[in-house]
Formats: C-alpha cells, sequence, structure tokens
C-alpha cells in the first residue's frame, strides 16, 4: 500500500477524516462557489466538502475542536485550492492567519516563517443555484434536502424521538441530529416540498441517487411516514432510492420496499461489540437491541435474489469505526459480507455540542486495516460495490475507495470488470427510466 497521502487520496481522505484541518485566510469558500459548511442530518457531517485527486470527495472537519491542532491547512492560491501539511500541527510556523479563512473555523496562530509542504490540489465541492432558492412553499431547498457528495440527503420528519424524551433522552451519544432541530434543517417536509429540490438537484446537479433518513418513532411509524415520498419519488422521476431507518419488527414490510423500486436498505447499528453497543446507543438498544438491527440487514441482503433482477437492491449496514477497537469492527465487516450486504464504515467524529465532543478522534493508523478489509471482504464475496453510476459519496469512504488501501489490489481484476459492466449496464436503465417518467409526467400535464 502506498502510504504517502500525496500519493494515495483514500489514505488522505482517511487521515482528514481523523486529524480535520484549518482553513488559512486566503480562503473564500462561499465566493469561490463552495459550500457553506452545514450542519447535516447524518449526525456526523458537519464540515466542508471538497474533491480530492483521484475524484474523491470528502467532508472536511473544519470546526471541532480537535481540528485546531491539524497539520493540514487548506490555502487559495493564484488559480487553485491546495492543501499543505505543516509540522507541529502549524505551530510556530508562517505565512499567514490560520483562523479559518472566510468559512469561519477555528482560530490558530500568526506565522512568521512558512516551512509547509504542499500535499494536494483540490476542489470546492460546487454549490449549486438552489441552494440559494427557495421552495414554492418559502422554505429555503436546503432546509429540504442537501447534497452529500453527488447524491441528495432528505430527513424528511420530525426529529428522532430518543432526544425528546423526557424526563432524561436517550440518543446515540455520538449524534448531533438533535442539535440541529431547527437551524440547518425543517422539522417537516412535504412530499411536495421534497419533490421539487429533488426536480432542481436532478436538473441541476445530475444526481442519480436520493436518500431518506429518519430516526426513531414510537411505534415503528417510520416507513408509514416514507412510503408516500418514495413511491411518488420513483413514480416521478425513476431516481435509485435508498432509505435509511431503525430496523421495522415487521420485515415483510421491506419485501414491499422492494417491489416499490426502493434500491438501498441501510440500518445503523454502528457498533458490533454488543456491550459498547448499549452504552453509546442506549436507546436502539431499548427499542430494538443489537440483534434486531443484524436479523434486518441479513433479512433484506436476502431479497436481492427477489423482484426485479433489472432493479438494484443492497442491504447495508452500518457502523463508525473509532467507536470499538479495531478487531471488533473487523468482525463486523466479516459478518455484515458474510450474508450478502455492504457494510457503511463511517469515522467516528466528535463533533460540536455533541455527548462525546471531548471524545479524541480515531488515529489514521488504527484504522487502516478496518478500511483494507472493507475492500478485500467485499471483493471476496463478489458484491457489487461501486455499481451504481455517478455516486460520489463526501461523509464515508466507499468500499471501492478503499481498493488504495490494499497490498495486492489487483488480485480482483475480473470482479472489478464485472462491477464496471454492471455500472454501464445500470447507467443505460437509469437514463430509459428518467426518460420514462419524464415523458409519463409530460403527458400527465
Ligand atoms: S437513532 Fe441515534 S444516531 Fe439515529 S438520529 Fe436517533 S439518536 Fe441520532
Amino acid at each position: 500500500m502506498e502510504t504517502d497521502v500525496r500519493h494515495n487520496p483514500a489514505l488522505l481522505k482517511l487521515d482528514l477524516y481523523c486529524r480535520g484541518m484549518r482553513l488559512d485566510d486566503s480562503c473564500h469558500v462561499a465566493e469561490d462557489g463552495g459550500r457553506a459548511v452545514l450542519r447535516t442530518r447524518a449526525g456526523l457531517g458537519s464540515g466542508l466538502e471538497l474533491i480530492l485527486p483521484g475524484g474523491l470527495w470528502t467532508n472536511v472537519p473544519v470546526s471541532e475542536a480537535f481540528t485546531r491542532s491539524s497539520p493540514y491547512v487548506l490555502h487559495r492560491t493564484l488559480d487553485h485550492y491546495e492543501i499543505r501539511r505543516y509540522p507541529d500541527g502549524g505551530r510556530g510556523n508562517g505565512g499567514g492567519t490560520l483562523n479559518g479563512g472566510r468559512a469561519g473555523t477555528a482560530s490558530g496562530p500568526q506565522m512568521k516563517v512558512d516551512r509547509s509542504e504542499p500535499i494536494a490540489a483540490v476542489r470546492l465541492a460546487p454549490r449549486p443555484a438552489w441552494y440559494d432558492r427557495m421552495t414554492s412553499s418559502g422554505k429555503p431547498m436546503t432546509r429540504i434536502g442537501t447534497l452529500q457528495g453527488t447524491y441528495l440527503g432528505v430527513y424528511p420528519a420530525r426529529v428522532c424521538e430518543y432526544w425528546t424524551e423526557k424526563p432524561e433522552r436517550s440518543n446515540c451519544h455520538f449524534c448531533s441530529v438533535g442539535l440541529n432541530l431547527g437551524v440547518d434543517d425543517a422539522p417537516e417536509k412535504s412530499v411536495d416540498e421534497v419533490m421539487e429540490v429533488v426536480q432542481a438537484a436532478r436538473a441541476e446537479s445530475g444526481i442519480t441517487y436520493v436518500d431518506f433518513n429518519t430516526g426513531h418513532y414510537e411505534g415503528d411509524v417510520y416507513l408509514d411516514i416514507l412510503e408516500p415520498y418514495l413511491k411518488r419519488l420513483k413514480r416521478e422521476t425513476g431516481l435509485f432510492i435508498g432509505v435509511q431507518t431503525p430496523p421495522h419488527h415487521d420485515l415483510a414490510r421491506y419485501d414491499a420496499l422492494r417491489k416499490m423500486g426502493v434500491n438501498r436498505v441501510s440500518f445503523c447499528f454502528e457498533i458490533f461489540d454488543e456491550p459498547t453497543f448499549k452504552q453509546v446507543c442506549p436507546g436502539k438498544d431499548r427499542e430494538y437491541g443489537l440483534k434486531r438491527y443484524l436479523k434486518a440487514v441479513e433479512y433484506c441482503a436476502g431479497l436481492s435474489k427477489q423482484g426485479d433482477p433489472y432493479e438494484p437492491w443492497v442491504s447495508n449496514g452500518e457502523i463508525i469505526a473509532g467507536l470499538e477497537p479495531p478487531e471488533s469492527s473487523i468482525a463486523a465487516i466479516d459478518w455484515i459480507t458474510s450474508v450478502g450486504a455492504i457494510p457503511t464504515v463511517c469515522v467516528f467524529r466528535p463533533l460540536a455540542g455533541t455527548d462525546m465532543e471531548d471524545a479524541p478522534p480515531p488515529k489514521t493508523e488504527d484504522l487502516v486495516p478496518i478500511f483494507r478489509r472493507l475492500y478485500e471482504a467485499c471483493m471476496e464475496r463478489g458484491l457489487p460495490v461501486g455499481a451504481a453510476p455517478d455516486i460520489h459519496v463526501s461523509l464515508v469512504l466507499l468500499p471501492e475507495e478503499c481498493r488504495w488501501f490494499s497490498d495486492r489490489p489487483g488480485r480482483y481484476w475480473m470482479k472489478e470488470m464485472r462491477i464496471r459492466a454492471m455500472r454501464a449496464v445500470l447507467r443505460m436503465r437509469l437514463a430509459r427510466q428518467s426518460r420514462r417518467a419524464r415523458a409519463a409526467a409530460g403527458s400527465a400535464q
């Protein structure tokens, strides 16, 4: 594996998740068409969206306390943005005031001598024009949905009820969802509002995928809430759709989602080590328990063999690396892939204001074996990672991006060829579905 971040963009992406970055005064993120730092509803995002070498999209922590000692600093040169690395976390170096530039982040010391080294030329993830528009109901479009990389993320319902329980909330301790209430996100969104934003994002940002996310609601109602959005979105756009909710007790509901044209279901159990799961996710433990999450992941993985063979379907088990020992995260990856599901592995980010804001971020070197195993386990099982076209994800390292951590990536070339062919077929199918949906919408008017 290439160990120099200047030549390994996946390692740079991981290192930036773990160490964060500061913004030099020379940065003019908003003026240069970048996206503002929004606290996203995924509960782990909060950073600056960038595109690294190799086309890897990322969301770099820039607001949290730990980023103040990061060796990485974003600079604006005459014609591009560049990440530079400073020895000793930038202390005692010269070249400007590290105070967060124009996007407004942590402050740093005045510097006299520039001993930094260039690491990578990067691009700001473009802020689409619709980010500055309102829906016809008068809400800012970014309060209905936001781009996370190149897909649209929507959190359509009220805040997760673990945050509002009395006398004591039982939210997951790393989560920031409840902190966002009424700040960056509208509390409830109508189907019409969501459709308006989806259409804008499809027309102007070329999205191919929309991800719906909910927290826990009493009475297992999250799928009831989502279904009107899902049906209309599929009917009118043909886009790929994903759903991330707690595991419904009635597993037949997932058969129905498969028939509806949903393409991805994701279950965030976060932690595979059960005692740690209970401690960090008290609400999830009380209401569902780890076993129910795992059962849902496995059941849904089995549905890939049913239904329309040309409508892709994946089951995801989502974990957070850095909240349990690396061996436990690796065991989770092995279990998830063994049942035919695909792991989504986030990196723990101690977000400002959360119960875990003072916890240290994980160390890059501890996480490398986890992400290496992610790629290899998916390849060994022949899972279709990266088959969905034109989806770049900023909040996690995708399994296919983790090829950069493998010592012998060439050994899976046959499987990678098969995935490439699958992607070409799906791209054609998506284009055909979108054409049909547009024609149907046109004739209905
Ligand atoms: S289930 Fe946990 S992680 Fe998800 S929104 Fe609720 S508190 Fe946050």
